[in-house]
């Protein structure tokens, strides 16, 4: 009660811990009198997120450039076209995805008292959003947790200030400023925003923060979502398409540069089919790039010099070959498509998540393919290159991973209504669609005391106990 009420300046960050304490207790208020529950409410603040990102596509755009270096086309279908198809769908189905259940009639205990389960809204959700999407990250959790009903602290990374400042603008300019409220922090401020007792975080970032975010949860048992990272790997067997799956590979590679949670993040490939798609590989990056030594300005750049210096210390330290690629550039923090052949387990470009358009290349049976994988922390995603049902199967059955995609990278999360979520330490929980209304959801059964000719049927429930009434 006191955290909720304190209007507590922490040292050397007073000015940030004062506006944050006003969204909070402004949020809170705003869910505490029942106002996000209303459902017109929430059809009003959805279709004003809609307007939000239309209004401000172009100033989006710009913001994603100032930030990473992102063209347009990656801009827009990647952080407003998810986002407003999201808020379309949502809205085309809210009425059904947030209205009461009525379990099977069949059980006379739910006929005769009506049961019923309702999705209430959790309460007040801290959403706290990635860099590599940093609107859509942002904006997906948040239109959920609205169609959910619930009020809303939503804190994009601070590592895409541009993004961050735009949201800032016009989140205040187009949302319930009441219950809808963006704040912006680092990792200092975060300490002080973790203090406080929210009744759901959503967090979207990297595992080795997930498990500040989950600490400091826990002791308010809030509920969390984690959507972690990545390390999802393509397995690429005998049977494959070299050049169809090079493309996949290549694109999924080449998109923001890579710094894509769901990216490939290292290939596994039968040894017989190696060379064949590297060469396909390599032939897409050309296509892509325009050519092999051009730096088109529609590629993207990486995010800081910190996740720069960190992609080019692992690249220093493999004992793998560069065998295309490699240009970089760490004033403008441009880094090619590179692909790494030789690589061996243990090696350093296996390490930690690349996180950028480094791809290194193991010479791997399917056999070892699976058990490499299954040696690891559970990937993101794995995406298996295969005509073998067999193989599918072993892929489904042999290994855990939040999604697959056959004979293809990122397929499994573009799929309509379906869940997307991690596993391990790819995450926990799931959004997307009606999942991401479940997310942000209590589901609450209420029931009606059965009619009274009914307690003469069962006798069992009340003592004294016999076995012959435990029969019956
Ligand atoms: P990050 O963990 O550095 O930051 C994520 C968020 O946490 C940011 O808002 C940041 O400001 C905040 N944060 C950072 N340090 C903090 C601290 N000490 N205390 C509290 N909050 C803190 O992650 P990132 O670098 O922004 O994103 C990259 C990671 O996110 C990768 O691992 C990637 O795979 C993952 N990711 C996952 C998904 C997904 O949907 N599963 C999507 C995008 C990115």
């Amino acid at each position: 009660e006191n955290c909720r009420n304190s209007l507590r300046p922490v040292s050397n960050h007073g000015r940030s811990a004062l506006i944050f304490n006003q969204a909070y207790q402004s949020v809170q208020r705003s869910f505490a009198v029942g106002t996000t529950k209303n459902k017109e409410w929430r059809r009003r603040q959805l279709k004003r997120a809609w307007w939000m990102v239309e209004d401000n596509k172009q100033r989006i755009a710009d913001a994603l450039y100032a930030d990473l270096h992102k063209h347009y086309q990656e801009a827009y279908c990647g952080d407003c076209k998810g986002v407003q198809g999201d808020i379309l769908r949502t809205l085309e189905k809210f009425d059904e995805w947030t209205k009461d259940e009525r379990p099977s009639r069949s059980d006379p205990l739910n006929f005769l008292g009506r049961t019923t389960v309702r999705k209430e809204p959790l309460g007040v959700t801290l959403i706290i959003g990635a860099w590599n999407f940093p609107i859509s990250l942002s904006l997906q959790p948040m239109v959920a947790a609205i169609a959910a009903g619930c009020a809303v602290i939503l804190k994009p990374s601070d590592m895409a200030s541009a993004c961050q400042d735009l949201l800032m603008e016009i989140i205040p300019k187009y949302m319930d400023n009441d219950a809808i409220r963006c704040v912006s922090a680092g990792p200092r401020e975060m300490g002080y925003i973790l203090e406080h007792r929210f009744d759901h975080i959503f967090y979207t970032g990297s595992p080795n923060v997930a498990k500040i975010i989950h600490a400091a949860a826990a002791k308010h048992l809030t509920p969390v979502t984690l959507e972690l990272g990545g390390q999802c790997p393509a397995i690429v067997a005998e049977s494959a398409d070299p050049d169809l799956t090079a493309k996949h590979i290549a694109v999924t590679k080449f998109m923001n540069a890579g710094q894509v949670c769901l990216n490939v993040n290292h290939v596994l490939v039968h040894p017989v089919l190696r060379d064949r798609l590297v060469a396909e590989l390599s032939r897409h990056f050309d296509i892509f790039l325009g050519g092999k030594d051009n730096k088109p300005e529609y590629y993207t750049h990486i995010i800081n010099d910190r996740n720069f210096d960190r992609l080019e210390n692992l690249l220093q330290k493999t004992s793998g070959k560069i065998v295309y690629g490699g240009q970089r550039d760490r004033t403008s923090r441009y880094f090619a498509p590179t692909i790494v052949t030789g690589v061996k387990p243990g090696d350093s470009l296996l390490s930690e998540e690349i996180f950028g358009p480094i791809l290194p290349i193991i010479d791997a049976d399917f056999d070892t393919a699976i058990s490499f994988t299954r040696s690891g922390e559970h990937p993101l995603a794995i995406y298996a290159f295969t005509t073998q049902e067999a193989d599918k199967s072993r892929i489904l059955n042999e290994t855990q991973s939040g999604g697959v995609t056959f004979n293809d990278c990122g397929l499994h999360v573009a799929g309509r209504d379906v869940p997307f979520g991690g596993v391990g330490n790819s995450g926990q929980g799931r959004y997307h669609g009606p999942h991401g209304i479940l997310t942000f959801s209590h589901l609450r059964t209420h029931t009606n005391a059965l009619p009274s000719w009914v307690e003469s049927l069962i006798a069992a429930r009340y003592p004294p106990y016999s076995v012959d009434k435990a029969h019956k």
